[in-house]
């Protein structure tokens, strides 16, 4: 599609109806009817497209929303999940049954799933930190199938080369996923970096207004079409309900995410000239580490960022506490600011000497810029921190 992701963000997908609606609306119902036997067993047997069962994703709100969630990312498809670690669960169990490698930190869930539970399916895992990436062509050369990681990492903001790390895994035979999460397609289009597949918590920027729970994939029809039975025999196909809202979010999705980046920025510059914050990750910053790489494969460097605090735990502790306009909480992506201690949520559950090894320190805190503005949210960073 040639228009720009503003106006594919509003009118991919959209169905006209017979009424005139502008957007396409909420087809509430769980199965479809047929004039005829033939006319079912069509649907049925794949040789004719419709609506059939809302569970095998067969219902018009959700073939909606797929188009537009497929445009966003450049796709030639999508599906849509009732949350993102769903969409991760079918992604594994259709293109990663060989072998996982997951690339540096990622969410605390998909840690879990990869390090403990697929593993018990004699699903083999490896999960290597940026630092282990000289490991990174033996482990493909055993023959894995999937190699996943989230780029800007979270929380300390690592940027993977998307392109050169999706080189070095074809080469091998194995397909790539970026989590694109804390990107969002505004931000970063893996596909047209050369993964295989962008997979998203819709839970955060995508559905933008923490009020929704949501994941999706896209890629090519030839990947997406196996993953389609897993989805409908998990029974993890999103509700028509929340599809139509994720859609709602969809269209505002450029003007949120180019805001939270303005903000990101400003709030990032201001703690890096704090006295009391000893560093700053953030990829918009010049003197960041993953800077060069993020200017060279992002639009724009996101609406997440992560501070570590001059002191210990306890000092990082007051000072969330301290913060009136950050809510305490552990997500993302949504118009209300939030903050969350690592150690005290996402990594709760490793090790001290675990999250050294990561680079989360006890100090750090992690800041999802909401909708507010910007000034304010410093005002409220500046009182929080003395
Ligand atoms: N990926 C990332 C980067 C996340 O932050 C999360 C949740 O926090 C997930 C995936 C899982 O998404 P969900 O909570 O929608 O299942």
């Amino acid at each position: 599609m040639s228009e720009s992701l503003a106006t594919r963000c509003v009118h991919a997908g959209e169905i006209a109806d017979a009424h005139g609606s502008p957007h396409t609306p909420i087809y509430n119902t769980t199965t479809f009817k047929f004039p005829s036997t033939a006319d079912l067993l069509d649907v049925v047997d794949g040789k004719k497209s419709g609506s059939l069962y809302t569970r095998y994703g067969l219902n018009p709100t959700l073939f909606s929303l797929e188009q537009k969630l497929a445009a966003l990312e450049g796709a030639e498809m999508a599906w849509a999940f009732c949350s993102g670690m769903a969409a991760e669960v079918a992604l594994f169990l259709t293109h990663g049954r060989k072998g996982i490698v997951c690339l540096g930190d990622a969410y605390g869930g998909t840690l879990e799933l990869l390090a403990a539970q697929l593993p018990q399916l004699g699903i083999p895992t490896h999960l290597l930190l940026g630092s282990d990436m000289g490991r990174l062509d033996a482990v493909l050369a055993q023959g894995v199938g999937l190699v996943f990681f989230e780029t800007p990492t979270n929380p300390t903001l690592e940027i993977f080369d998307v392109h050169a790390l999706a080189k070095m895994a074809h080469a091998h035979g194995a397909l790539v996923a970026v989590d694109n999460t804390f990107a969002s397609p505004v931000n970063q289009q893996p596909l047209a970096l050369s993964a295989d597949f962008a997979v998203h918590s819709c839970t955060k920027y995508l559905g933008g207004h923490s009020d929704l729970t949501a994941g999706a994939i896209m890629g090519s029809k030839e990947l997406l079409i196996p993953i389609w039975n897993w989805r409908k025999n998990l029974g993890t196909a999103i509700s028509p309900e929340t599809a139509a809202l994720l859609a709602r979010s969809l269209r505002s999705l450029v003007v949120r995410v180019e805001r939270q980046n303005r903000s990101a920025q400003a709030v990032a510059e201001a703690m890096a000239n704090h006295p009391q914050v000893a560093r700053v990750f953030y990829p918009g910053l010049p003197d960041f580490p993953g800077h060069a790489l993020a200017k060279a494969q992002m639009q724009g460097y996101g609406g997440m960022l992560s501070i570590e605090v001059k002191g210990d735990g306890e000092a990082a502790m007051r000072i969330a506490d301290r913060l009136k306009l950050f809510a305490l909480a552990p997500s993302l992506g949504g118009a209300e600011s939030l903050v969350t201690q690592p150690c005290t949520t996402t990594h709760h559950g490793l090790t001290p000497e675990e999250r050294t090894r990561r680079g989360i320190s006890d100090a750090m805190l992690r800041l999802s810029i909401g909708l507010e503005d910007t000034a304010d949210l410093i005002a409220d960073l500046n009182q929080a921190l003395g």
